[in-house]
Order: structure tokens, then C-alpha cells, then sequence
């Protein structure tokens, strides 16, 4: 038996999101599927063989580290490695048969002449920086960047990419500029003649938002998740949820008037109360923040929480639901009966994104993966 504190993953809703996304950028348009940061909690490897097993390009991933887990674990397709990388992993990326994202010379030249040394050619992608900052080469000295980078040897050039800062504002003028530079750059190389076969920008925002931003690859994350950024947002693209978190209830017990529940009694029980305590709090990722805010739903109901959250349980008041016991089964984020907890919704309450609440699910709760049509 699995901890009776679970997030659930729905495969079929997973296989559905990929093929509405395939859908809107078109048959011609390769995929990326980002599994960054156990994707997005949902599993890496469950997530990554299944997109890969559905035809798409290529993985994303943050770190070495959760390249190196995709590939013991039995995964042969190309791994983008999105974030940088430091000398002394140079090795190991080699050794991995990681595509390594590059974006600096020296750092580049390190790499190839590793690659070189161990006669082998390595496949990188070239980052450019139109608008996003931090990492990248930028837009206006990446022509002459690719140029020396097409010079070395043990370096195939395989693609280049950009990344949208504002793809989700309403505003489109920066993403515009951004889609602006890219292609200047692109018209500088086919100029040049220098040919890379892959070229991408589009992550959700923009897949969803900015047509001339899927170049010849898209690059989804959270719409594979089922996820919009904002509850608010027009949901031109119909994807399912693919996690739901559940747990059960552990103790019942009825409080009475003058009595305080949880850690500083910040809870005064007013009225006769039944509390349902369940087995999930801030370890497994169920922020404190959503103390005395947050709802979840038990018999078709949605009730609140009350009381602090603890880091290994929470409280819930139960009064009104009917027949409610010990067992039950109470959803946290999804769908029971005719109630629904969004994870958009959920975000929202907390002030942060839909990311942040996926991602927040933590290794001591079980993903448990069903798939209705699989
Ligand atoms: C995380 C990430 C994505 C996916 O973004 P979503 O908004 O989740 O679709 C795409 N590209 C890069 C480089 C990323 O880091």
C-alpha cells in the first residue's frame, strides 16, 4: 500500500496535452518536452519516457544532475541541458551524452577541447540572450559567437535558442522585440550559410500566444502539465490537469467553544466543531501560508482549513459534511464529485504561479501514476 498521502498523475490527460499542443503549433514543428525539475514534480522519468515514447524531439533539463537520472534510469534521447554548466562537469556531460546549452567562448572551447581529446563531438545549443538577461550570449554579438563556435573542433552546432521573458503579459511589445532579434540573427547565419538544424523559442506563453515564435521547435512545460499561468487566462488551449493530490483523513474529534486548535492556537473554535486532522503539511509541500486559507474537498465538499499548518499535518473543519469518517478521501488539489481545486487557483491564493505549486510537491509524497486508455 502507497502512503495514503499521494499526488496522483494522470497519464491519458498527459498523452492529450501533448496532442493539443501538436495541434495548435502544427505537424511540421518539432517538441521539446521540458522535465525540468522532476517535471514539474510529476516524475521525470514516468513523464520523459511516455513524451518520448510519443514522438517527441527532445527532453529539457535544468541540471546535470536530472540529466544523469534520466539516463540511468534508461533514457536515450537527446537531453537539452538548458542551464550553464561549470568546467569540472564538463566530463560527465561528455560521459552522459548530454547536449550542453553554451554561450561562452572560453567555457565552449573547454568543451571541445575535452570532446576532442576524447575523440568524440558533442552536440550543443547556442543560448542567446533578446531580452531575458541573466545567461546567453547576447543578441547583438551571438552572429560572431556562432561563427567562432563553428570553428571548433569536437563542437557540432545542433540548435539555437532564445527564451520569452514576458510571453504571459498582455503587453506584447517585449516578446516582439525578442522574436525581432532572433530572426535578425537567423537571416545573419542563412546569409553566412551557416546551417542549424534546430531553432526554438516557444514555451507556453508563447506556443499559445505568438505563432511566429515556433521557429522549427516549441518548447512546452507547463501546458503538458495541464497548467495555464493564471486561472484568469482565456483557455485557448483545452489541456486537462495531469496532477491531483489527495490524501485521507487520520482522527475526527469534536472542539468546543473557548478552545484553540494547532501551533499559537491562531484558531478559536467558536461552535461546536468537528476537526478532521489529515496527514499532509509543509513537508510535503502544502505551503504554511495557506493556514486558515486554504480549501480541500471531503465528501463532495469543499471545507476549509483551519488552524496553522504543521510541517506533517493539517486541520480541517468538517462540521457540515454528512457521515464524514476516518479514511475518507480528501482531495487537495483536483477534482471530486462536482468541486474542483485548481492549482491555478491555489496559486493564486498564495501569490506565486502554478510552477511553484507543482514543483513544491516533495519526494516524500508517491506519485502514483494512472492511465485510463494506456
Ligand atoms: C522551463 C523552460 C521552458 C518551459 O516553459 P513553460 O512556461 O513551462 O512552458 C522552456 N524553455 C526553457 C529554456 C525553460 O527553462
Amino acid at each position: 500500500m502507497h502512503r495514503p498521502t499521494w499526488a496522483e498523475i494522470d497519464l491519458s490527460a498527459l498523452r492529450h496535452n501533448l496532442q493539443e499542443i501538436r495541434r495548435r503549433i502544427g505537424a511540421n514543428i518539432k517538441i521539446l518536452g521540458v522535465v525540468k525539475a522532476n517535471a514539474y514534480g510529476h516524475g521525470d522519468y514516468e513523464i520523459g519516457a511516455l513524451l518520448v515514447k510519443n514522438g517527441v524531439e527532445m527532453l529539457g533539463i535544468a541540471i546535470l544532475e536530472e540529466g544523469v537520472h534520466l539516463r540511468e534510469k534508461g533514457i536515450t534521447s537527446p537531453l537539452l541541458l538548458f542551464g550553464g554548466f561549470f568546467e569540472e562537469q564538463i566530463d560527465a556531460i561528455i560521459h552522459y551524452n548530454l547536449t550542453p546549452t553554451v554561450y561562452d567562448l572560453t567555457l565552449a572551447e573547454k568543451l571541445a577541447h575535452h570532446a576532442h581529446s576524447a575523440g568524440k563531438t558533442v552536440n550543443v545549443h547556442v543560448y542567446i540572450d533578446t531580452g531575458m538577461g541573466g545567461t546567453g550570449v547576447r543578441h547583438d554579438v551571438a552572429f560572431e559567437c556562432i561563427k567562432h563556435l563553428t570553428e571548433m573542433n569536437g563542437l557540432v552546432i545542433e540548435g539555437i535558442y532564445t527564451h520569452c521573458s514576458s510571453a504571459d503579459d498582455n503587453d506584447s511589445t517585449n516578446t516582439e522585440r525578442q522574436i525581432r532579434n532572433f530572426k535578425d540573427i537567423i537571416a545573419k547565419l542563412d546569409t553566412a550559410g551557416i546551417i542549424i538544424p534546430l531553432k526554438h523559442m516557444a514555451n507556453t506563453g508563447s506556443i499559445l500566444r505568438y505563432n511566429d515564435s515556433y521557429f522549427t521547435m516549441a518548447r512546452p512545460g507547463l501546458s503538458l502539465y495541464g497548467l495555464h499561468v493564471s486561472d484568469k487566462e482565456s483557455r485557448n488551449l483545452s489541456v486537462k490537469p495531469v496532477m491531483s493530490l489527495k490524501t485521507r483523513i487520520i482522527h475526527i474529534k469534536t472542539m468546543e467553544p473557548g478552545e484553540t486548535l494547532g501551533y499559537g492556537g491562531s484558531y478559536k473554535i467558536t461552535r461546536t466543531t468537528r476537526v478532521a486532522t489529515l496527514p499532509l503539511g509543509y513537508d510535503d509541500g502544502y505551503n504554511r501560508l495557506l493556514s486558515n486559507q486554504g480549501r480541500v474537498i471531503v465528501r463532495g465538499n469543499k471545507v476549509p482549513v483551519i488552524g496553522r499548518i504543521c510541517m506533517d499535518q493539517c486541520f480541517i473543519d468538517v462540521t457540515t459534511i454528512k457521515n464524514v469518517s476516518v479514511g475518507d478521501e480528501v482531495v487537495i488539489y483536483g477534482r471530486q464529485g462536482k468541486e474542483t481545486i485548481s492549482i491555478e487557483s491555489v496559486a493564486e491564493q498564495r501569490k506565486t504561479i502554478p510552477y511553484e505549486i507543482t514543483c513544491n510537491v516533495s519526494y516524500r509524497v508517491p506519485r502514483i501514476y494512472i492511465d485510463e486508455n494506456g
